[in-house]
């Protein structure tokens, strides 16, 4: 597969002529090429998406509506095809990707409806005023994914910045750029409006930097890595761009004494290690009660053995491959870091090569004990399948190793004391808390980390505000 730009409606090459190799991760092997773009292409794409600004903007919202559904449907109706490129460029098991698929067609049918009942509000003055507030689309807007959640991701903030009304220039990760190829030749087939959604393609620092940079691009809605988002930020600070920024996590997963264990065990199992760990709402820090620390350990620890590493493509794989060969040496040298730190690994902690996969870049799910909460292998996100469990005395110990780091994505909760549930939700330093459940998602709520996790929230009528500027019309009445 050779993934080229869509702009203004078309698939076209970098306008360099260059490409970049695009890897299987449960081969290693070279499968297709990504179109390396430059700013080059990010301008043409930002001329085709301003070109086509006014009439998206002025498309009736059930117009919008329409086409977001088409979109979804278009998805729905190619699933398997687009699971399997997602699967084979990510390295996650099929089914997995299945499962994505499915969100990803929902994330535009959920904001397809949103452009059709986004409304805003109005403030009487008793006699002398009324205000009203108009919405506006920001204009073009740009939309910047990671790798791993791919379609997922990308669907995620294109969708309600076009149901607002924006035009879209968006770029994928280059590792996992497959099925935003796939999305853009859904496009041409239903004959969405040309330059309404620009995909441009090639490495973060060319061409995300770019869009960061133009001046034409009004907004930047970004997921990734923190250091990125930092990056992003100092660039477009002094620009006044608007900017939602969905970071790094270091989620804390924590089980108390009176949980429903095996309920608790079950998902923190999928917590742990689904999609290889490579989810920014993973729990990578598993917190456990000192009374049944041994009991949860013990049982943890027999779950992860049992867990498939391997070819992807087979339904009783479990863990697939890690995305690339840089985040597969990362991800090893960060448990050397934990031998080096003092810890013990209690399973894992090697990489694999699965029957029929032999190239590929497989990890075994990896669990560690002994660590203290200020070690770097419980303060920096590892993003891989790698946990560290932490004992705690009580409640106060556990709400204070849960916030020890810098990151506030998610936090889990595992106990049926509600009163310290409530407490604990109300006090932990996080932008999501689940209790007794994991990764439920409802897509009206406000999505998105504290602290250096990002700024900024996703999700329902956040997304719709983010990618609209709000504007106050005063009236008198006399
Ligand atoms: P990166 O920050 O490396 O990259 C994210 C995207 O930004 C990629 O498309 C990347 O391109 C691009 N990019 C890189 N440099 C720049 C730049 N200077 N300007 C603009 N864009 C740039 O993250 P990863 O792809 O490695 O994704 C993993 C990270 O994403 C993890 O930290 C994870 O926690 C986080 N994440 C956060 C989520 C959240 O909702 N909070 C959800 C999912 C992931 P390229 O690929 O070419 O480098």
């Amino acid at each position: 597969m050779v993934v080229l730009n869509y702009i203004n409606g078309k698939m076209q090459e970098a306008v360099s002529g260059l490409q970049l190799d695009n890897f299987e991760p449960a081969t290693g092997n070279v499968y297709g090429h990504v179109a390396d773009s430059d700013s080059a292409d990010v301008q043409l794409a930002f001329e085709a998406a301003n070109a086509a600004k006014s009439n998206w903007a002025n498309t009736a919202a059930e117009e919008k509506f329409k086409w977001l559904n088409a979109l979804a449907d278009a998805i729905d109706a190619d699933r398997e095809n687009f699971a399997k490129a997602e699967s084979r460029d990510q390295g996650k098991p099929l089914w997995l990707a299945r499962n994505e698929m499915i969100r990803a067609a929902q994330n535009f049918r959920f904001f397809a409806t949103a452009a059709m009942q986004f409304a805003s509000e109005s403030h009487a003055m008793e006699n002398k005023a009324i205000n009203y507030t108009l919405r506006q689309p920001v204009g073009v807007v740009g939309c910047i994914s990671p790798w791993n959640l791919p379609l997922y991701l990308f669907s995620w903030k294109i969708a309600p910045a076009l149901a607002a009304g924006n035009t879209v220039v968006a770029k994928p990760s280059e590792f996992t750029a497959a099925t935003a190829h796939l999305l853009a030749e859904t496009c041409i087939k239903i004959g969405f409006p040309a330059g309404v959604l620009n995909i441009v393609n090639g490495l973060g620092p060319k061409v995300g930097q770019a869009m960061v940079e133009h001046r034409g691009i009004k907004a930047i809605s970004f997921t990734g890595g923190t250091s990125t988002g930092k990056h992003i930020a100092a660039t477009a600070a002094p620009m006044f761009k608007k900017l939602s920024l969905e970071l790094g996590g270091k989620n804390p997963n924590i089980i108390f004494d009176d949980a429903d264990i095996e309920k608790a065990l079950k998902t923190t199992i999928n917590t742990s290690f689904l999609n290889q760990g490579e989810i920014c709402l993973c729990g990578s820090r598993l917190l456990i009660h000192e009374s049944i620390y041994d009991k949860v350990k013990n049982r943890i620890v027999e779950e992860a053995k049992k867990l498939k590493v391997g070819n992807p493509n087979n339904d009783d794989t479990r863990i697939g491959a890690i995305v690339s060969k840089p985040h597969f040496e990362k991800v090893l040298s960060y448990i050397e870091l934990a031998k080096e730190e003092g810890g013990q690994i209690l399973t894992g902690g090697a990489a694999l090569n699965p029957e029929g996969c032999e190239s590929g870049w497989f990890i075994e799910p990896t669990i560690i004990e002994g660590l203290g909460p200020k070690c770097r292998i419980n303060t920096e996100e590892i993003f891989g399948p790698v946990i560290s469990l932490l004992p705690f005395k009580d409640e106060e110990e556990a709400l204070q190793l849960a916030n020890a780091t810098e990151y506030g994505l998610a936090a889990t909760i595992w106990t049926e004391n509600l009163t310290r549930a409530h407490r604990l939700a109300a006090n932990l330093e996080f932008g999501i808390v689940w209790i007794n459940c994991w990764l439920l998602r409802d897509l009206r709520t406000p999505f998105g980390g504290a602290k250096s996790s990002g700024v900024g929230r996703e999700g329902g009528w956040e997304a719709m505000r983010f990618f609209t500027e709000p504007k106050n019309v005063c009236i008198a009445l006399s």
